[in-house]
């Protein structure tokens, strides 16, 4: 009998692992479980090109032109609500049993709420799916002004298309700086002032205290500092958390996250997990990601592992924004104390900045420098030791630096 492999979540990471075991494995018979209908769609033009009006969500499916169908897979709309191990059957909200003989977990993270910012009140908007980003793009229609709590990059990425549709935006971050958890003061500075550039106003260490509906529609909110700012919008950026429900009740060892071994294996190993809902083992600890690259490459590498593969996922993590005209990377491991920071200047809003661990690069971020990035990639893998001069040198090309010196 063909090995039955099911797929629990339609983001990269179960797309990916349904297209890895197909790859691994041409007889298998492949289920790919997801709750939200239709093909699967990727997340990242939600919070640029689906609010611009640029595209909508089923523009991007992320198994390509063919679908999920054209890799030979089987797609289900349900939800899965319950595992039972013993028999090794998925079990749907509506109690369809789902035989496996391995499962696959992928479901990825939701939006942390704020209590006082409550999900389906009216004006108040979190993105992370497309219902919510198309409900956002129909409000951006006729609002005039758009508050955003929360500076990180989705969050950043909504002002920046909000600010392009000619709406006034204002940025309310708790941190000193904005993407402080992402990349230097000197990067993080030159993308505040892209926004400044078209209008918008962050507001740096301040947080809410309460939220007013106003007659007329519009919402006001209450900061630390005793200021009242008001908005027809408010979007919120507060972060996500792993989906690990369903793991943690089927008896799976979870710590923030689903806890998984370097080929994706949870404390069942007929049960595999993959993703933003995993914390996963790495030589230096185990970690969680949440970036497009992370949960495709996991997932591909897990879904090979299902069917009889042998993939150690051991990544350089990596991810990618982007606002107005910056397109903004990162590169590796941040590390808490760099043995040296380098920053190659390499034109007008283009620049990487370096932080070595050793004679090594652990990590860089850039902005419009995509080139430099993907060579960056190949010097992390490698481990390349590298001449700090010749980083911060734009006249020297970063790929001489991968060739051996003689
Ligand atoms: C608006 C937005 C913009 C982004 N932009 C970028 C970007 O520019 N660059 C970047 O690197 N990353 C970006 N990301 C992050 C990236 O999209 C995620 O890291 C990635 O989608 C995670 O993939 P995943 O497969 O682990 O989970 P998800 O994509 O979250 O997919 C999980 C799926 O599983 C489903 N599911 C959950 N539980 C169940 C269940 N019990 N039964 C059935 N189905 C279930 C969910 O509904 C969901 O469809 C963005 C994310 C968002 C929300």
């Amino acid at each position: 009998m063909s090995r039955r492999i099911v797929i629990v979540g339609g983001g990269p990471a179960g797309v990916g692992a349904a297209l890895a075991a197909r790859q691994q494995d041409a007889a298998a018979a492949i289920l790919l479980i997801n709750d939200e209908p239709g093909e699967p769609y990727e997340k990242p033009p939600l919070s640029k090109a689906v609010l611009t009006g640029k595209a909508m969500p089923q523009d991007a499916p992320i198994a390509g032109p063919k679908g999920i169908a054209g890799a030979n897979v089987t797609l289900k709309t349900a939800r899965i609500a319950q595992i039972d191990r013993a028999g090794k059957v998925a079990i749907t909200a509506d109690a369809e049993r789902i035989p496996y003989d391995a499962l696959v977990l992928a479901t990825g993270a939701r939006n942390r709420i704020l209590p006082m910012f409550p999900a389906g009140q009216t004006g108040i908007y979190y993105v992370r799916t497309a219902d919510e980003a198309l409900a956002l793009k129909a409000h951006l229609g006729i609002a005039k002004s758009l508050l955003l709590i929360g500076g990180g990059l989705v969050g950043l990425e909504v002002a920046a298309s909000a600010a392009e549709l000619g709406i006034k935006v204002t940025v309310v971050e708790i941190a000193p700086r904005i993407l402080a958890r992402v990349c230097d003061e000197e990067t993080a500075a030159l993308i505040h002032r892209r926004h400044r550039d078209f209008g918008v106003d962050i507001r740096t260490g301040t947080v809410c205290t309460g939220l007013q509906a106003l007659p007329g529609g519009k919402l006001a909110v209450v900061t630390k500092a005793g200021e009242t700012l008001t908005a027809d919008i408010i979007v919120v950026g507060a972060g996500a958390m792993p989906n690990e429900a369903l793991a943690r009740d089927a008896g799976l060892a979870v710590q923030d996250g689903i806890l998984v071994d370097d080929h994706g294996r949870t404390s069942d190993p007929a049960i595999f997990a993959a993703g933003d809902c995993t914390r996963f083992a790495r030589p230096n600890g185990a970690a969680r990601l949440e970036n497009w690259r992370h949960a495709q490459e996991h997932g591909a590498a897990v879904g090979r592992n299902t069917a009889g593969g042998d993939v150690a996922y051991n990544p350089a993590p990596s991810f990618w924004s982007e606002q107005y005209d910056l397109y903004i990377q990162g590169i590796g491991w941040p590390i808490a104390q760099s043995t040296a920071r380098v920053r190659r200047k390499v034109g007008d809003k283009a620049t990487v900045l370096f932080e070595l661990d050793g004679a090594s690069i652990a990590y860089a971020v850039g902005i419009n420098a995509q080139r430099d990035i993907a060579t960056t990639r190949r010097l992390i893998e490698r481990q390349i030791a590298v001449d700090v001069t010749d980083l911060a040198d734009p006249t020297k090309p970063l790929n001489a630096l991968l060739k051996p010196k003689s």
